[in-house]
């Protein structure tokens, strides 16, 4: 399937120079919605994961679905404020401004494989800071899911070592 034709670019959202990668224009279309699903899907069949961590709030889209076809538990990264119990945290640098990101401490047990779903990789600063997180909990990283990579920033360098599959490259 071209999913191409399902993402809407959005010029100058949320600020200027920024080309925004609008994927809601995929998900509400239900082929192309679970056509990607089924890709990332394939990839972890059968490869005994314990715990999908989507990060706010595209990766529980994607994120929540895939724990259910997976049988697997779902864990989401959050920002600040918003996971009631004990968390620890990670700052990062974003492709706009800064932000943290959380896990609540009790959501990995050490040894659990993890893999990690967001809607879209740019410079990899939000995935980095989120294996951190995993990794800090003793998490074993299988590997990190997005729809969509922008090429041209480089992210993947910043995840180095990690096994990331993306399916639409800009
Ligand atoms: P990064 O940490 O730079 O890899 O940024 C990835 C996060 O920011 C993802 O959660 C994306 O949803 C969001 N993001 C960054 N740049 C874009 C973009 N051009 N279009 C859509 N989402 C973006």
């Amino acid at each position: 399937m071209e999913l191409e034709k399902f993402i809407r670019d959005v010029p100058d959202f949320p600020q200027k120079g920024i080309i925004f990668k609008d994927i809601t224009t995929l998900l509400k279309e239900k082929e192309a919605f679970q056509h990607v699903i089924h890709l990332m899907e394939e990839k972890y069949k059968g490869k005994h994961v314990h715990k999908i961590v989507g990060i706010e709030s595209r990766g529980f889209i994607f994120g929540g679905v895939l724990a259910y076809l997976l049988g697997c538990g779902f864990v989401p990264a959050r920002k600040p404020g918003k996971l009631p119990a004990e968390t620890i945290q990670e700052d990062y640098a974003l492709e706009y401004g800064t932000n943290t990101l959380e896990l609540h401490v009790d959501a990995i047990a050490e040894g659990e494989n993890v893999v990690i779903v967001d809607d879209l990789l740019a410079t990899g600063g939000t995935a980095q800071a989120v294996a951190k997180l995993v990794e800090r909990l003793k998490g074993n990283i299988l590997g990190i899911e997005f729809l969509v990579e922008l090429d041209f920033l480089n992210g993947r360098e910043k995840l180095d070592g990690y096994t990331i599959s993306s399916y639409l490259h800009y």
